[in-house]
């Protein structure tokens, strides 16, 4: 039924949404040698990164699949910025390779930064505000001295709606499936709404297509959205955590293959993507298998697998932790920082506790963590904090007067 709204509404839209941001790539300032020259060398460039990478691709073949899309350009066309991709093959377990990128007209040539590259970070902060705005220079900034504390918490949600649940249709896999890092989920159910998981400036990948859409957040990752059906084409825009950017899909107008209506969700960070082993998003702790699709996601002691649903907590404030007490019943909450002070309660399996400040007490042994850190849950409500996954071995929360 839902699939039938949706294709309804994609026959209703579809005509409307075919035009805007794309045009301008043939305006008349923007002649057909520009465009060539600067399609030539994003190629060039993008198959200089697939070398270094040491990847089986050919240049032939780079330069055979490559899209190059011009987004925005300034008025003396010395500067361009878009996204770029080199399509996948139509088969299975095959996913597009994208980047944002930025051009500069240097002695009569266009010399192209590609996303990842220190050259694309200050090219990005050189830009003029017409075709690079002030959102997107701070959103872009390398942060990579944070790496380690901001990849504990991304606190970003599964992309549809909080309280909803969809099935894993795929667990941990890479970009081109069995690629590493496992930076991807495969998604599907539910009202078939694909929705940000965190704020950001969101961008269209293929020029051509409905599929892809990457949204750039402000603490240094990234989300990438792929198979998508009607998307909402967002060229730079801003979206607010939760915003409808389409629906679940089998759109493989960048390359790759969907057997079935699916979001493929895959997380970036610092301009790259990154393993989602052991990181949480929307409630759920996701664990990669021996082998890609595999894998399974933790929310406390409970586990889903592939095939199986999950539900959507939302995400996880940098003092927030999910209780997993390893699957023996209860937590104790004690009204001091040890297991020496009185009993006054408990917390359930999976509940979610904010941490006000902590201390140190009595030692004990989780699931992740041999820790003798204690945290201040409510006014005279302590617990071992070994029993709560923060995505830290150390205090999320400062220490209690
Ligand atoms: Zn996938």
């Amino acid at each position: 039924m839902y699939w039938c709204i949706g294709f309804a509404l994609l026959l209703v839209l579809m005509p409307t949404v075919a035009v805007p941001v794309w045009e301008n790539v043939t305006t008349s300032q923007f002649s057909e040698d520009d465009l060539s020259n600067l399609t030539e060398a994003v190629t060039k460039e993008m198959t200089q990164q697939k070398t270094q990478q040491k990847a089986s691709i050919s240049a032939a073949d780079v330069e055979s699949r490559a899209q190059v899309n011009v987004q925005r350009k300034d008025p003396d066309k010395k500067w361009v910025f878009g996204t770029a991709v080199i399509e996948a093959p139509k088969e299975k377990g095959a996913y597009p390779e994208g980047w944002i990128y930025v051009a500069k007209m240097e002695e009569a040539e266009w010399k192209v930064a590609l996303e990842g590259s220190q050259l694309f970070q200050s090219w990005l902060q050189d830009a003029p505000s017409t075709v690079v705005n002030s959102n997107e220079k701070k959103a872009f900034a390398n942060r990579s001295s944070d790496v380690k504390i901001m990849a504990d918490q991304d606190q970003l949600r599964l992309p549809f709606a909080l309280g909803a649940t969809w099935t894993l249709t795929g667990g941990p896999h890479g970009y081109s499936g069995q690629n590493t890092p496992y930076s991807s989920l495969d998604l599907a159910g539910g009202n078939q709404q694909v929705l940000a998981a965190g704020s950001g400036n969101a961008y269209t990948m293929c020029g051509n297509g409905q599929g892809w859409i990457r949204i750039i957040h402000a603490n240094g990752f990234a989300t990438d959205y792929y198979h998508l059906l009607n998307n909402i084409r967002p060229n730079g825009s801003w979206v607010d955590v939760g915003t409808f950017l389409g629906y679940t899909g089998t759109d493989v107008s960048c390359g790759g293959y969907a057997s079935g209506r699916h979001v493929h969700f895959a997380l970036r960070y610092n301009n790259a993507y990154v393993s989602i082993n052991g990181r949480e998003i929307g409630g759920w702790v996701f664990w990669s298998g021996n082998s890609a699709y595999g894998g399974y996601a933790m929310h406390g002691s409970t586990v889903r697998y592939p095939g199986q649903g999950l539900y959507h907590y939302g995400a996880l404030a940098p003092n927030q932790g999910i209780v997993d007490v390893v699957g023996r019943g209860t937590l104790n909450v004690r009204s001091g920082p040890g297991s020496n002070y009185p009993i006054v309660g408990t917390k359930n399996d999976g509940e979610i506790v904010t941490i006000a400040c902590t201390a140190t007490g009595t030692t004990f042994t989780g699931r992740s963590k041999t820790t003798n850190i204690w945290d201040r849950i409510g006014n005279g409500q302590w617990v071992s904090d070994a029993y709560v996954w923060t995505g830290s071995t150390t205090a999320v929360a400062p220490t209690c007067n």
